[in-house]
């Protein structure tokens, strides 16, 4: 095994677990926009509720002028009455009276209902208004977790890159640019394990004298799988004929078939 395999071996979990927490740290952002959007709806509530308020209190003030208006041509025409000449201009005058007396009823009663919509818009604002502070504590919490746990995060990959470049002092310049070279296409990885005769990046046989080669030590050569260009390295045992390793297999067996 070539003496630098162990360092990049530990820079390549290194920079896993790195791509993870910048994974983890990009999605906060997005977090913390879903929980912001979470209050456009109590806002918009809010807002709509305000602007029927102001609607029934325009109705209001309209309609307390028309009873205002009525009342007063129907004083005019009372005032008017006691001058009149005929009788029929007195009675054309009792008729406007009337009129005018039915009018303010009706305005009245209109006043009425505006007033109680009126009172009912105010209850819903306060509604709205209640229900969007409600959601506004619990955004701030969710966005205090959110926070809280960046800083925990940012943290977190201050301490990897530390450890990245730990790894890193170790490893030769070629073989460094090498690993850059090869993890950039293959999303960060640049080495493969070749277990069972396998290359574990891509599953294609390694050569069995690569094997060897892999397993040979020391070894000052690096060995790439020639179907996805990781660099190879393996942890399995150098298999010596009639070793522990064999002996051991053997005496398994042997209690298999007793
Ligand atoms: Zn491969």
């Amino acid at each position: 095994m070539h003496s630098a395999i162990p360092h990049l071996i530990e820079l390549q979990r290194v920079d896993h677990l790195i791509v993870a927490v910048r994974t983890e740290i990009e999605t906060f952002p997005k977090r913390v926009r879903e929980a912001d959007a979470k209050l456009s709806g109590a806002r918009t509530a809010v807002a709509a509720a305000r602007e029927r308020l102001v609607n029934s209190q325009k109705d209001r003030k309209k309609f307390e002028l028309d009873v205002q208006q009525w009342k007063d041509r129907a004083k005019k025409y009372r005032d008017q009455s006691g001058a009149v000449k005929t009788n029929e201009a007195y009675k054309a005058l009792q008729h406007e009276i009337a009129n005018a007396e039915a009018e303010v009823a009706k305005a009245e009663d209109a006043q009425l209902e505006v007033m109680m919509a009126s009172e009912e818009a105010e209850r819903r604002v306060r509604h709205a208004e209640a229900n969007l502070k409600e959601d506004e504590t619990a955004v701030t919490k969710e966005r205090k977790v959110i926070e809280t746990l960046q800083a925990e995060k940012k943290q977190q990959l201050d301490s990897l890159l530390a450890e990245r470049e730990r790894a890193l002092a170790p490893i030769p310049e070629d073989l460094r640019e090498l690993y850059t070279r090869i993890a950039k296409r293959h999303h960060g990885a640049g080495l493969a394990e070749a277990r069972d005769g396998q290359c574990r990046g891509c599953g294609m046989r390694v050569l069995p004298h690569t094997l060897q080669e892999l397993r040979r030590d020391p070894n000052e050569e690096i060995y790439r799988c020639e179907s996805c260009g990781l660099i190879l390295y393996t942890l399995e045992p150098v298999p010596v004929p009639g070793s522990a390793s064999g002996s051991e297999r053997a005496a398994s067996s042997a209690v298999n078939h007793s």
